[in-house]
């Protein structure tokens, strides 16, 4: 079975996003970026499958800008067999992402495509549930445990109460949370042989797919300053603090 993983390169988990000062987005420059956290989550999952022998080959996808073929080399080194890139400079919603996705897994028909449950640069969490709609797959979103069997896969899924099982019947879309695993690290050896393995690069128009924006971004701001906290002395007084904020 083919495994499929479409990955974002979004800014780093551990930089501090600043917005430009003319508002229009979040300033990208000179700023690391990295694989999207939950994508990352996506390609262990598929190489885990793969060590089991449930997967035979695992193909990563991204759609963005030149900068961000980095990642493709990111996943090879991590284990992924093939990377395709598409190229845009343009910006890309969830919508235009998944009809590029469609148009990929028409070409290359995998048992399995996981994706990260939302990119944390805008955390839309959206695209998963959109290639779903638009193929009419059987989807499993938020997955803290994917077990392949045959043509079948169960995932337990984090719900606000709890734990949720499904039985899907393959080919099916299935999105990554925190909790699925403990993306492992590259090796040195595997960095070095990923900068020589082969991208396949394309272009939205080779898809004949149209990619134009739908959304406007009317305002990027930061969020407003946190008042500082206060300390009390005891329950009683924090109890009558809170009364007299109309909380209790
Ligand atoms: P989102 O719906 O934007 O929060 O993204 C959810 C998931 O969709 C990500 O974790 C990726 O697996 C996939 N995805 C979103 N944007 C892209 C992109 N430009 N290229 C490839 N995969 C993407």
């Amino acid at each position: 079975m083919k495994v499929l993983v479409p990955i974002k390169q979004v800014i780093d988990a551990n930089v501090r996003p600043r917005v430009k000062a003319d508002g229009t987005g979040v300033d990208l420059a000179n700023v690391k970026l990295s694989i999207n956290p939950f994508c990352e989550i996506a390609v262990e999952e598929a190489i885990r499958l793969k060590e089991k022998g449930k997967a035979s080959e695992i193909v990563v996808v991204s759609i963005g800008p030149a900068k961000a073929q980095e990642i493709i080399r990111s996943a090879y080194a991590l284990g992924a067999d093939r990377g395709l890139f598409v190229e845009t400079e343009e910006r890309v919603e969830p919508l235009a992402v998944a009809k590029v996705l469609q148009a990929i897994i028409a070409a290359e028909q995998p048992g399995l495509v996981i994706l990260g449950k939302q990119a944390i640069d805008d955390d839309s969490n959206q695209t998963g549930q959109m290639l779903a709609g638009l193929l009419g797959w059987p989807q499993a979103t938020f997955a803290s445990k994917l077990e392949v069997d045959g043509d079948r896969a169960t995932v337990t899924r984090e719900v606000d109460g709890g734990l949720e099982t499904l039985a899907l019947t393959l080919p099916a879309i299935v999105t990554t949370d925190l909790r699925l695993n403990n993306p492992r690290y590259p090796t040195l050896p595997n960095i070095m042989k990923a900068k020589k393995k082969a991208i396949d690069v394309k272009k939205p128009e080779d898809f004949g797919i149209d990619i134009t924006p739908r959304l406007k971004v009317l305002k990027v701001s930061e969020p407003p300053a946190r008042k500082p906290g206060i300390k009390v002395a005891s329950a009683e007084e924090l109890v009558k603090d809170l009364k007299a904020a109309g909380v209790l």
